[in-house]
């Protein structure tokens, strides 16, 4: 089938060169004329596992290319993706300028019958909008579909190849029967196609997100209580999430949620209620705990250095927003950094893929180090903010020579508190008793 993607960013860019691995013919377009150009040179722009192998081989077989041309998007699909960004608006809702201002341009463009399916997540009742503003421009005939993205950043190119489940909202069944067809050999396994109405399936994403992250956020409360009255939050962790009704997944304690996903998808699933007169409570709380927690460690940074911060340096390991991907955006490390440079601290920094990225943020504010251990050199503490597995087993001897004194706060609860303790060194984690 001949498809084209609309956005080239995480989603946008697995999912055309998934879909090119099927034998399909993809056309990627992108407004970012420097991306675009990369990517007809071969580079990927995004650090996501196993994507450069499958990138490679789609361009080679000539299934996959990229263009910055929406007119020649619209001429080569007979689906086409829009994989768009909907970030925060100043009011916590779904900015969909992206999503409507490209929906206007294909009004003007589409020449015959085309497929296009919404991948980013969207508030209930866009499918509606996009059918609106196209149908303003043109009389040709057109379907909109919903079909909303569930991969994970990390896991982004498995999850596309292998969903566990495929949502497609539709009320044609003529897009229905296209959608059916082109997500088919990704099922092969039994796993569900569901077909549902496009509200229901624009509602499943927010419903999906925003309870991962009401998950997450109550364990972190369970965790704060733990280290009010002594126990173990790995402990209760183990305990509860053996209970098949509950499960062992997002039951990890941290240092809240980050990313480009759930905190702006909480908020706008809140704010789509107000809008329809509903309170979503829980949501509310889940918001207002999470921005706690982001930061979670200073106090506690704070108060082992006496409240002052200003001839002190941090290593801090792990930036962005979780293991395996370059994506910073809502990271809980930023908030963290951000804070001790109000406090007038010294900060060296470490991530395995996401350095470039902080850099554009921050440049000369922070030292960048090549490798972990650099980072943490005549530093005063190491803080660890993401859990990416080459932190999780090093070496102690070495870091207790680099740092200034033995002290490492962990917002990922990487190690054993005992063994940490029998390596002699203080170490606060989250929901566990500080030692040491
Ligand atoms: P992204 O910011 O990584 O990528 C968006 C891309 O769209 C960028 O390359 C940008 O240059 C391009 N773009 C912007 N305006 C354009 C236009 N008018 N024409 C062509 N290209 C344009 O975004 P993302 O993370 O891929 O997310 C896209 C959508 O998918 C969002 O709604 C997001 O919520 C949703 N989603 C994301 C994930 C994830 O893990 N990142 C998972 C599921 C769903």
């Amino acid at each position: 089938m001949k498809i084209s993607v609309i956005g080239t960013g995480y989603v946008g860019l697995v999912t055309g060169t998934c879909l090119a691995e099927t034998g399909n013919e993809v056309l990627c377009i992108d407004i970012d004329k420097d991306k675009v150009k990369q990517m007809q040179e071969g580079i990927v722009p995004i650090y996501e596992p196993q994507l450069d192998v499958l990138f490679e081989r789609n361009i080679k077989a000539n299934r996959l290319w990229f263009s910055t041309s929406l007119e020649e998007g619209l001429n080569h699909g007979e689906i086409i993706f829009l994989a768009l960004p909907t970030p925060e608006d100043e009011d916590g809702s779904a900015d969909l300028s992206y999503v409507l201002g490209a929906a206007k341009e294909i009004g003007k463009l589409i020449k015959d019958y085309k497929v296009i399916v919404d991948k980013s997540t969207v508030p209930v009742g866009t499918s509606d909008k996009v059918k609106e503003t196209i149908a303003k421009e043109t009389n040709v005939a057109f379907d909109v579909v919903s079909n909303p993205e569930f991969l994970r950043e990390g896991f982004a190119v498995e999850d596309f190849l292998k969903p566990e489940r495929i949502v497609i909202g539709s009320s044609s069944e003529r897009a229905t029967q296209l959608m059916e067809k082109l997500y088919k050999p990704f099922v092969r396994s039994g796993n569900p196609i569901i077909i549902m109405d496009e509200k229901s399936a624009e509602l499943t994403k927010y419903a999906a997100n925003s309870f991962l992250a009401t998950k997450i956020t109550f364990m972190n409360e369970i965790a704060n209580f733990c280290e009010k009255v002594g126990a173990d939050v790995d402990m209760v962790r183990i305990g509860m999430g053996t209970d098949s009704r509950i499960g062992k997944r997002f039951l990890f304690p941290g240092i809240g949620y980050g990313g480009s996903c759930f905190p702006k998808d909480v908020k706008a699933l809140h704010k789509s209620g107000k809008d329809h007169n509903y309170h979503f409570n829980i949501l509310n709380s889940v918001i207002k705990v999470n921005d706690v927690q982001k930061k979670v460690l200073i106090p506690r940074i704070a108060s082992y250095f006496n409240q002052n911060l200003k001839d002190k340096t941090f290593a801090v390991w792990g930036l962005a927003f979780k293991p395996e991907t370059d994506d910073i955006r809502e990271a809980p490390a930023l908030y963290i950094i951000e804070e001790l440079l109000k406090l007038g601290a010294t900060i060296n920094v470490f991530d395995p893929e996401a350095l470039p990225n902080v850099k554009r943020k921050f440049g000369q504010q922070l030292n960048y180090a090549s490798n972990m251990y650099e980072a943490t050199k005549n530093a005063d503490a190491l803080i660890i903010c993401t859990e990416w597995s080459i932190f999780r087993t090093p070496d102690f001897n070495k870091l207790k020579s680099n740092l200034n004194q033995p002290v490492i706060f962990d917002g990922r609860n990487l190690y054993d508190i005992k063994d940490v303790k029998a390596e002699g060194f203080y170490y606060n984690s989250i929901g566990r008793q500080a030692v040491g």
